[in-house]
């Protein structure tokens, strides 16, 4: 076997996460080396992804290869390999000669983001408020209930999840597998901008009662209010936000995965 963690993951997710890795494992057909190798890139992969989407890696914190693979256990090769695939997804940026940062994104690729978020999910209102069945607004609603059970208990980190999750079962009960696509990678990347550029001491997000209401017109058929309702909220959303350059961050990574390096 080649190596991996000699320190097991301390964390429910962590632990769950390499308890799928392991069933996975179990089935692939891969040789045992590159199994353990790909299984320490994903979960350095996934622990990262994670982090950043749930705002605990702030915009612009640095990632450095040698920390990162002690904390994981794996060589600086693995971490560079998950920096990679996160750099595919935008969520990481690559400096030549400098490391890679969590991307920090310009105030110009933020109004493109909304602008390109504003333009599908439109479409994507549009064509559901045509196609969707019964059971997929009892599915659509089943996701706004869970948002607002999560805001009601103060679990503001599960109902943001919850709320990326809302556009992304949007776009996929659409059928369109490449919208779908687009919105999965454009979903991915809000966090970061809303985090780069909210208001001090506020958190930025998804409206509940705005989700309500899209999935209200859908079922009702209304295909112009769902559109201008979801285009409505996309703005609300982007209004929250305030455009000042940010002063980049720096962060303790032990503490962000809850490891400890010794
Ligand atoms: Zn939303």
């Amino acid at each position: 076997m080649a190596k991996i963690s000699p320190r097991a993951p301390r964390s429910p997710a962590a632990l769950r996460a390499r308890g799928r890795l392991h069933a996975a494992a179990r089935v692939a057909a891969a040789p045992a080396r590159n199994r353990a190798t790909r299984a320490s890139d994903d979960e350095a992969h996934a622990a990262i992804h994670e982090a950043i989407l749930d705002h605990r890696l702030p915009p612009g914190t640095k990632l450095k290869e040698v920390p990162l693979a002690q904390i994981f256990g794996i060589t600086r090769n693995v971490v560079r390999k998950a920096l990679l695939r996160l750099a595919h997804e935008k969520l990481v940026e690559l400096r030549v000669n400098r490391g890679a940062i969590v991307a920090n994104p310009s105030i110009e690729e933020s109004r493109h983001l909304f602008a390109a978020r504003r333009a599908i999910e439109g479409a994507i209102a549009d064509s559901l408020s045509r196609s969707a069945t019964r059971q997929q607004i009892r599915e659509l609603r089943a996701v706004v209930q869970q948002e607002d059970a999560a805001y009601r208990r103060g679990e503001v980190r599960a109902a943001m999840k919850l709320s990326i999750e809302f556009h992304r079962v949007l776009a996929r009960l659409a059928g369109n597998t490449v919208l779908a696509e687009f919105v999965d990678q454009l979903t991915a990347r809000t966090p970061l901008v809303l985090l780069a550029y909210r208001a001090p001491a506020q958190t930025a997000g998804c409206s509940n009662e705005e989700h309500a209401q899209i999935v209200a017109a859908i079922a009702g058929g209304d295909g112009d209010r769902a559109v201008a309702l979801m285009r409505q909220h996309l703005d609300d959303l982007q209004g929250q936000l305030q455009y000042e350059e940010d002063q980049g961050a720096s962060a303790d990574l032990a503490a962000i995965f809850g490891r400890t390096r010794d």
